[in-house]
């Protein structure tokens, strides 16, 4: 596959490692990183892996139920933020590591409203049904917390996805792997088999769950030095450009 040309993605910096040995009272941005993703998906803790910080999992707990009724975009900033703070929270002090807690949330709305998780089979069946040939947008929200610093940043970003004419025979076929149940909007960009998506205007990890575009910007804000591969991220953009 040969990726876009990839406009919209930062520059690659340098890491300077840190000597502990001194024993000098470390000034915030010489301290060893360790990150917290403060959330349980997969697909989540693969693309954090892609920008190479040692980070760990803590599942927030926080009430993803909790203002369903917002607008969407502002419902997945309110529940990145729920888990990040949450998660940030309960951490006891730690003077000599700089932590840094990554919440996120995705959703899926169609005409204004939210396409959650479906709970059944008809649920999911009903979502693709909507979401068949037409356009609609993946906001994911990300809230990151430099916990010792108290200081925290938010973004949002939204994607414009275009879905394919897809056959009921496909729906039932990709029902019938069980993949829809924890999607919001019940199906997942990189499916495999289904690809149900023809069209995207936005990151592409972002509608998978994590805009690590975006979550660049947001480190390079807090002064965290880059680590990451450019080409890992081009290849976590599945050849698809930034449009937005
Ligand atoms: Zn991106």
């Amino acid at each position: 596959m040969t990726p876009g040309r990839m406009g919209a993605f930062p520059r690659p910096g340098v890491f300077v490692p840190v000597s502990a040995a001194s024993g000098r009272r470390l000034s915030p941005d010489m301290m060893p990183i360790h990150f917290i993703l403060a959330s349980g998906s997969p697909r989540r803790r693969e693309l954090l892996a892609l920008l190479n910080y040692p980070f760990e999992i803590v599942v927030s707990g926080a009430d993803e139920d909790a203002h369903l009724d917002a607008e969407p975009a502002a419902y997945v900033a309110h529940t990145a933020r729920a888990k990040a703070i949450a998660v940030a929270g309960r951490l006891s002090s730690d003077p000599t590591t700089r932590r840094l807690v990554i919440g996120a949330d995705t959703t899926v709305a169609l005409d204004g409203a939210i396409l959650g998780k479906p709970g059944t089979p008809d649920e999911a069946r009903a979502m693709l049904a909507r979401l068949r040939g037409r356009d609609h947008y993946v906001h994911t929200a990300v809230c990151l917390v430099d916990v010792a610093a108290g200081r925290e940043l938010n973004a949002v970003h939204s994607a414009t996805v275009t879905m394919r004419n897809y056959t009921p025979a496909e729906v039932e076929a990709y029902i019938a792997t069980g993949d829809p149940f924890d999607k919001a909007g019940a199906y997942a960009i990189q499916h495999a088999d289904f690809r149900p998506v023809s069209g995207l205007r936005g990151c592409y990890p972002g509608v998978v769950g994590l805009p690590l575009c975006d979550l660049i910007s947001m480190l390079r804000e807090l002064d965290v030095p880059d680590r990451f591969d450019p080409a890992a991220l081009v290849d976590a953009h599945a050849g698809h450009r930034h449009t937005t």
